[in-house]
């Protein structure tokens, strides 16, 4: 048996202090991730900093109109939020189309930002896998591809899939991930946070050593948008998206004054697709508008052996939600 020493912080900086004492140590937030890997002995701590009960846990409206999102705010709590529900609906909406409600009262905001992929042979603790054992291959790539892995962003090291709904509503609306650190704080653009694993798989997101995530800010919401999240999957609840799409849409009646769209399930990190954005931007909507904008959105997707699918899906998903949230202008 492996024991590990668990530490509960009663400050940002006595978190941070704690953390840098040993390498092989974790955040603890809810858990939902972090417990899991290591009771499949896939993530081997020795001490775990349990930060649940630091002072995270608001949501604040600041002076220019974003929205601060402290690391420990649970799903449950954002999703629910009044000004989440009327401002940014894609988030509410993406965040309660993720696990069960037990995991998501457990699951925090930034432990969401963090989660790993869901791949069967990084879990399995005994495939190749570059992103658990650096240089070992990666199994997937001639294995079982289907639903978890990707069609964008992939490398020959790893393709899978980010598996977070709610990073892909955030992709969609804007942020910045601020953290704190031995160096103190700073701000991290949330499109440049997760990185593809190009050659180094087991990089996955651009936190220094010892930083941890304070807060999420929202970009102030676009007037008069619509947004809706859009999550296709094999069943209809506690499953991970084929394909997902996050759409805000500002129309001014027939014409398309912005569009933002990103999407789950099909790349290797949080996708928005700014291409397809600028594609959509001053036109008039239209069923052929919404299919070339999906068509660039997927114009650089590789298929795997069993994912070829998904690119149609893909393309499906964003078509999809924005008929949904255009109907009035195509009507
Ligand atoms: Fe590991 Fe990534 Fe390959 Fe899965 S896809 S086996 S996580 S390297």
């Amino acid at each position: 048996m492996r024991t590990l020493e668990y530490i509960r912080a009663s400050s940002t900086e006595q978190a941070i202090a704690t953390h840098s004492r040993s390498d092989a140590t974790a955040f603890l937030a809810g858990g939902t991730t972090l417990l899991d890997l290591v009771k499949l002995d896939i993530m081997q701590p020795d001490q775990v900093v349990d930060v649940h009960n630091l002072a995270l846990n608001q949501i604040e409206t600041l002076s220019d109109g974003r929205t601060r999102i402290g690391a420990m705010v649970s799903n449950t709590q954002l999703a629910n939020h009044p000004r989440i529900k009327s401002e940014y609906a894609v988030l509410s909406q993406a965040l309660l189309s993720g696990a069960t409600t037990q995991l998501r009262n457990k699951a925090t905001t930034a432990g969401n930002v963090m989660q790993r992929v869901r791949c069967n042979y990084f879990r399995d603790g005994v495939s190749a896998c570059n992103k658990r054992n650096p240089g070992s291959g990666c199994a997937a790539i001639e294995g079982h591809n289907r639903s978890v892995h990707a069609v964008l962003g992939t490398s020959d090291q790893c393709i899978a899939t980010h598996p977070s709904d709610m990073c892909v509503a955030m992709a969609a609306i804007g942020a910045s991930v601020e953290v704190q650190g031995p160096s103190g704080k700073r701000e991290i653009n949330f499109l440049d946070f997760h990185l593809l694993p190009a050659s180094t798989p087991w990089k996955e997101h651009a936190l220094k050593p010892d930083e941890l995530i304070t807060h999420v800010t929202l970009d102030a919401p676009l007037t008069n948008n619509q947004s809706a999240y859009l999550k296709l999957r094999d069943r209809s609840s506690y499953q991970f998206a084929l394909a997902s799409s996050a759409v805000i849409l500002v129309m001014d009646g027939k014409i398309i004054r912005e569009a933002r769209i990103a999407m789950g399930g099909l790349g290797t990190k949080p996708w928005r697709a700014l291409e397809a954005e600028r594609a959509l931007q001053g036109v008039t909507a239209s069923p052929e508008a919404f299919a070339k904008a999906a068509a660039i959105a997927l114009q650089d997707a590789v298929p795997y052996s069993h994912n070829a699918y998904k690119i149609p899906l893909g393309r499906q998903a964003i078509v999809r939600n924005l008929m949904t949230l255009g109907t009035g202008a195509l009507a």
